[in-house]
């Protein structure tokens, strides 16, 4: 698939496209119940993504939509205004509105805009504060995603501030429609039936995860020419998940659109050599570009940032687990949104652009039994826990990816940037 650049879409063009968009949402992300709540979250920036995706709830018979709308602006105001203390702690009501909905059974749906530069030069350890004081007052409401007791999806809406960093030479409301137009294609609403692309795409998933789920691997050895020499070990109940996701009531559902990563969640004890970046990370609107991470027994003990190294610094030092890996994702050179050519600063893109790693938090369902476990029990089976989880991009045009079993076989998992 490729990005066909039409001309712009005139207004009945994008009105009727978002529509399509919001019923894809609605309908294969979040595989909405009959009289279920639906909660929203987006920025003022995506108004009218919002506005359709609640239509096309009711239309698919939710009970209720509540939306909980942000603005970057005054985000920004928040923290250049207040103190540090401000942000290490959550308000009662938040987490009680949040734990609350998780707790009654709502679908999660996050849209996501932002200017990837917007908070630019803040005090760094503000964000990661609220992300940590989030992770402890939130905690029933981040466990039903991660656990797999409630349907969660994160997808993307163009805004013109994130447009114009995209394509910084179209004025601005060109830019944003040509975002609209690469999200379109990256999220298959352009095909004649997105619904029926997104089933086909799952099924798409199953071959490759049922080869590598069949081999069981000890670890994965990385190595390219930017000079990343890695080894990572995996878990003996490992599993490799992509595609679409269920929970553990058996509803199926899209926690990304796009996707195109096959993952699985390493032993974060055992990590051990160096890695580079491939992409810039883009990070609470901060850059981090041309970096790399040394890792000794699964712990970050050297890094380096030719740009960002001081948030690169203070995401490490977040807690415990945030300078140890929580993901490992295996995605082809040349997929589709790579294909595009487009960089979009953006987590949900790029990380399908590019074989990733994460810092911070595993994933409960990426190892054997995991959604019925305990904290306790998730660290002994090899399974991080951190407040922050956070991609970064490694896989260029000649990656390497070995496989290792624990007899030492050695087998190809990726050469040359793509499945070998
Ligand atoms: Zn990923």
């Amino acid at each position: 698939m490729s990005i066909k650049m039409t001309n712009s879409l005139n207004d009945n063009e994008l009105a009727s496209m978002l529509a399509k968009y919001a019923n894809l949402i609605i309908r294969s992300g979040c595989n909405i119940l009959p009289g279920q709540e639906l909660y929203l979250s987006a920025s003022t920036d995506s108004v009218m993504l919002a506005r359709a995706c609640t239509k096309a709830a009711y239309e698919a018979g939710a009970g209720h939509v509540t939306v909980n709308f942000s603005d970057e602006s005054i985000s920004r105001m928040h923290y250049d205004n207040c103190a540090l203390e401000v942000f290490q702690t959550i308000a009662e009501w938040q987490a009680l509105r949040s734990n609350s909905m998780a707790r009654m059974g709502a679908a999660i749906l996050s849209i996501t805009s932002e200017d990837p530069l917007a908070m630019e030069g803040i005090d760094p350890a503000k964000p990661m504060a609220s992300a940590k004081a989030a992770h402890v007052a939130c905690k029933e409401f981040y466990d039903a995603l991660d656990l797999g007791r409630n349907v969660w999806c994160i997808v993307a809406g163009a805004s013109d501030a994130w447009a114009s960093r995209v394509f910084p030479d179209l004025s601005a409301s060109e830019a944003t429609n040509r975002l609209w137009q690469a999200i379109f294609t990256a999220t298959r609403v352009i095909a004649d039936d997105p619904i029926a692309a997104w089933e086909a795409h799952r099924k798409a998933f199953d071959e490759r995860k049922r080869w590598l789920n069949s081999l069981h691997f000890d670890s994965l050895r990385y190595t390219n020419s930017l000079g990343t020499n890695l080894e990572v070990g995996l878990n003996p109940t490992g599993i490799w998940n992509g595609g679409g996701d269920t929970t553990v009531d058996g509803r199926e559902f899209f926690p990304n659109m796009p996707t195109e990563e096959i993952f699985t969640t390493p032993d974060f004890r055992r990590a051990n050599g160096i890695v580079y970046s491939a992409l810039p990370l883009i990070h609470n609107g901060n850059r981090i570009e041309d970096f790399w991470l040394r890792f000794k027994e699964g712990r970050v003990v050297e890094c380096e940032a030719k740009c960002g190294e001081e948030m690169l610094r203070a995401l490490l030092e977040v807690d415990d687990g945030s300078s140890r890996l929580g993901e490992v994702a295996l995605v082809p050179f040349d997929s589709p949104i790579r294909n595009a050519g487009i960089l979009f600063y953006n987590t949900l893109f790029d990380e399908n652009a590019s074989c990733h790693l994460a810092i911070g938090k595993g994933f409960p369902d990426c190892v054997s039994g995991g959604q019925e476990m305990d904290d306790s029990a998730l660290r002994s089976a090899g399974v991080n826990e951190s407040a922050i989880h956070v991609d970064f991009m490694i896989g260029n045009e000649d990656l390497c990816v070995t496989g290792i079993l624990a007899d030492g076989t050695e087998i190809a998992i990726f050469k040359n940037g793509n499945w070998a």
